[in-house]
């Protein structure tokens, strides 16, 4: 009953095409982040799937049940907002138990489950408080467990973190995943932020423009994005991606990186993949997938900063011409100005059409 799905669905407002066409199932009890950035259709989408928007083309089905002009409050979803909508007049217990008293549920339940879910959420302490007092980061929790008390089987949460402050976004990250693996909602998490959605979604839906880029599960997404978009976008740094053209020699695919003045063998199923591309590529590879190598035996790039966070060192590497990062787990004396001699870990090579920007892939 709770699995979701997205049929050909289109928003117009007005001349303008917010949402160009999705396709996507989200099974019962699943975890989906819809992931983009500001304006790409993710809040549009979720409204329709609330029932707050109307879809200009296609179709919502919960189950079977096709969801055309069923109103919000009958589909069943619990909804958190990135402002949290809560009644400061009351106090935290009284926010929290406001559904279950509103359908009228025996008083012993409405205590039992309050009281539960203040443990969950940490706010056992605070039950007895007047709402107006507290930090926003406890009024986000007191909105989540205001709705989540009502054991929604699809449970809709749009940015519910970006108010808070980032320490408090780490526990609560946590918090989250561990209400969901409780009472196995279906649940939809829109967030522009990737850490968000890599740590506790099941599967990832990339967004950009109106258009859904790739779905996929966190490690999917990160190895293998389906196209150049994703592949920026995905990974903090994002992927390297350095401009090139295949060339076999002697039976063996490589990629010619041009000025660089390296040509770079290919292992075998990224030789496959450059073997259908029909002209240049994109060279792609994650700066935590390089190694430092002898002179001569990679690629040389000057290093132009260096960014040591903790125990990460990130390198900014190269010029305008071609620019990559590089992330060592340590710091070797890496020095601004010296050239950095290193090559990607072959099996972590993405190659990419450099026109379409859609991934090539040797199966
Ligand atoms: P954000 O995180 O910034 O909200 P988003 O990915 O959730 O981004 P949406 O809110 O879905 O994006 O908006 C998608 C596009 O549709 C944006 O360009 C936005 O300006 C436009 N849009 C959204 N609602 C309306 C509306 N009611 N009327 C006109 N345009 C709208």
């Amino acid at each position: 009953m709770s699995m979701i799905r997205l049929e050909h669905l289109v928003k117009r407002f007005g001349a303008f095409t917010a949402l160009k066409t999705m396709d996507l199932t989200i099974a019962d009890g699943e975890f989906v982040a819809l992931l983009g950035p500001s304006g790409c259709g993710k809040s549009t989408t979720m409204n329709m799937i609330a029932g707050m928007e109307t879809p200009s083309e296609g179709r919502i089905l919960f189950g079977d049940r096709d969801m055309a002009g069923v109103p919000m409050g009958r589909r069943g979803v619990g909804f958190v907002f990135q402002n949290y909508a809560i009644f400061t007049h009351m106090t935290v217990r009284q926010n929290l138990s406001y559904g279950l008293r509103a359908t009228r549920r025996p008083s012993d339940e409405v205590v039992r489950r309050t009281n539960a879910m203040a443990e969950l959420l940490q706010l056992t302490p605070m039950l007895d408080r007047p709402a107006a007092g507290l930090s926003v980061n406890i009024l986000q929790r007191v909105a989540i467990g205001r709705s989540a008390i009502m054991e929604p089987a699809i449970f809709l949460l749009d940015e519910p973190l970006s108010n808070v402050d980032a320490a408090f976004r780490a526990v609560m990250r946590t918090e989250l995943k561990g209400l969901q693996r409780s009472f196995k909602q279906t649940m939809v998490y829109v967030t522009h932020d990737q850490l968000e959605a890599m740590t506790m979604a099941d599967r990832i839906a990339v967004m950009d423009h109106g258009v859904l880029q790739q779905v996929g599960t966190p490690l999917q997404i990160y190895n293998d994005p389906a196209n150049l978009f994703v592949a920026r976008f995905i990974g903090s740094p994002g992927m390297n991606l350095l401009h090139g053209r295949p060339t076999e020699v002697a039976g063996s695919m490589a990629i010619d990186l041009g000025a660089l003045g390296y040509s770079l063998p290919l292992a075998p199923e990224q030789a496959a993949a450059a073997r259908k591309a029909n002209g240049d590529v994109v060279f792609g590879f994650r700066p935590e997938q390089a190694a430092r190598v002898s002179e001569g035996q990679g690629m040389a790039m000057p290093i132009s900063f260096v960014e040591r966070i903790g125990a990460r060192t990130i390198l900014h590497l190269g010029d305008g011409a071609a620019s990559a990062k590089t992330v060592f787990e340590n710091d070797a004396g890496f020095e601004m100005g010296r050239a950095l001699h290193f090559a990607p870990h072959p099996s972590a090579v993405r190659l990419f059409d450099a026109a379409s920007g859609a991934a090539l892939r040797g199966q």
